[in-house]
């Protein structure tokens, strides 16, 4: 079998998520049958098309792995092709001009509401003579070009995921427009035709998207058999759904990939989440892996008909998992952009050597990259905020003295290492007699402001090396 399959956005807004998951089904389905992954970029509607948009929607594909082997293809750029398709079912007979005005099609909706039936056109100008087309050309009136379509069809196809799907013709509306009258007088198709138009020339095997575009389907398998083109696949994907069972909205706090990647979530963990929102592997207990390994076993048997929904709780899981994995050094590069759009400087003995030593002490920790931010926050900055039970700590008796001791032992070290540190701390619950909880909580209090945190020796090793032990110290001194 040749697969070849597409992904098809309209860049009116930034990569969705669910666009974003329907793009990885198609990769999946793809690279299972070794076939061909085509990115196509459904800008017919130029008022709300915008470059800056198919340039999110490329990267953020990008991004999360999901390359492509052809395109991206611009509609915008294929009107010729869509025209002469349009002129052929004109020349047919297979479709009309119709100059139904807004006012009359709304008089029309009016009546049919108050009869209590569904909106449809009523087809009336399927059958207009010359003389009363003249008639309507004389009055001044545009046209849109509609399509015929039989009443007494059933449309029949088996979709790979929702099994047997009939739909009536009498369903679909009523005739339907493929194309607008435009200023250059060109026309302007529609969605509904152009991607058929599309998917015939571009030889789709299969058409996978969402549930949504069910109704589109029936429509569109008239249009393929007014063309004689052989009739794709057809596989209807769950919607994604809130935890309440609602499709996902902007309210969820979820809108496009950029944001995501914003939100700190790694690629690999939010593409691994979305292969599972409405897929399992067949060993379902199996939740991580690379796209890679999912494409190996994906069919359309494990995909849902139910929607899928989306549970931050599980995402926030896996991206975890992806970060805890993540060697050092590549970590680090991932977390670099954030401190950047923090505003943290790097400068200041902040090198290479020293920032992947800090990524080594807070890795494990993290479950968003944004984590990152606030927990390394008393790295980055010359001073700390002491909490309310940090300066309650300071205020203990012993504190003062403690802090003075290690200072004074510090002075006399060349360079503190894991072994000096300990040993100072030891040498001065010693000296001043006191328990090491004492020592250790006043200096983890005094280097980072509170009586929580990372480990304390390594985050003093850290502080030492940018010279920001002592000074903190004094100041803890100074407050004690
Ligand atoms: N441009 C359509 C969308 O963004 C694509 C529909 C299709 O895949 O046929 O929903």
């Amino acid at each position: 079998m040749t697969v070849r399959v597409r992904i098809a956005p309209s860049p009116t807004g930034n990569l969705h998520i669910g666009t974003a998951r329907t793009a990885v089904f198609n990769w999946l389905f793809a690279r299972h049958h070794g076939g061909t992954f085509i990115l196509r970029i459904e800008d017919t509607d130029l008022e709300r098309s915008r470059p800056e948009y198919t340039e999110n929607i490329m990267t953020g594909l990008r991004w999360l792995g999901l390359t492509w082997d052809e395109g991206p293809f611009f509609q915008s750029q294929r009107l010729d092709l869509y025209q002469k398709a349009v002129k052929q079912l004109l020349d047919q007979g297979l479709a009309y001009r119709c100059y139904t005005t807004s006012e009359e099609l709304e008089a029309l909706r009016e009546g049919q509401k108050a009869k209590g039936e569904a909106p449809r056109y009523d087809n009336r100008h399927r059958n207009l003579t010359p003389e009363q087309e003249a008639e309507f050309k004389a009055q001044g009136r545009s046209f849109v070009i509609r399509f015929k379509i039989d009443d007494e069809r059933e449309i029949i196809w088996n979709d790979l995921v929702r099994g047997k799907m009939s739909w009536r013709g009498s369903d679909l509306g009523g005739d339907m427009v493929i194309a607008r009258a435009s200023a250059d007088g060109a026309g302007q198709p529609l969605y509904n035709f152009v991607v058929v138009i599309d998917d015939i020339d571009m030889q789709i095997s299969h058409v996978i998207r969402g549930e949504d575009h069910i109704a589109n389907t029936a429509k569109q398998i008239l249009l393929y058999e007014a063309f004689g083109a052989k009739i794709p696949e057809f596989a209807h994907t769950p919607l994604i759904l809130n935890m309440e069972g609602r499709k996902l909205s902007k309210r969820d706090g979820v809108t496009s990939i950029s944001d995501f990647k914003q939100m700190g979530f790694t690629s690999e963990g939010l593409v691994n989440y979305m292969t599972l929102l409405g897929w399992s592997p067949p060993d379902s207990t199996q939740e991580i892996f690379t796209l890679e390994a999912a494409a190996k076993e994906f069919t359309f048997e494990r995909v849902n008909k139910a929607g899928a929904k989306f549970d931050w709780a599980k995402l926030d899981w896996l991206n975890s998992q992806y970060i805890h994995n993540t060697p050092v050094d590549q970590l680090t590069d991932l977390l670099i952009p954030y401190w950047e759009a923090a505003g943290y400087s790097l400068a200041g003995g902040r090198d290479r050597p020293w920032l992947e030593q800090l990524v080594g002490l807070l890795s494990a920790s993290l479950t968003r990259l944004t984590d990152a931010v606030d927990m390394s926050k008393l790295f980055f900055s010359e001073t700390v905020e002491l909490s309310e039970e940090g300066s309650k700590q300071l205020q203990q008796e012993g504190s003062k003295a403690v802090l003075e001791a290690i200072i004074a032992a510090l002075e006399a070290q060349a360079q503190l290492t894991e072994t000096s540190a300990q040993d100072i701390i030891k040498q001065v619950v010693k000296a001043q007699n006191v328990k090491k909880g004492l020592v250790m909580r006043s200096l983890r209090v005094a280097l980072t402001g509170d009586v929580h945190g990372p480990d304390l020796i390594q985050s003093w090793l850290l502080l030492n090396q940018i010279g920001l032990d002592k000074p903190r110290l004094s100041q803890a001194i100074a407050v004690s």
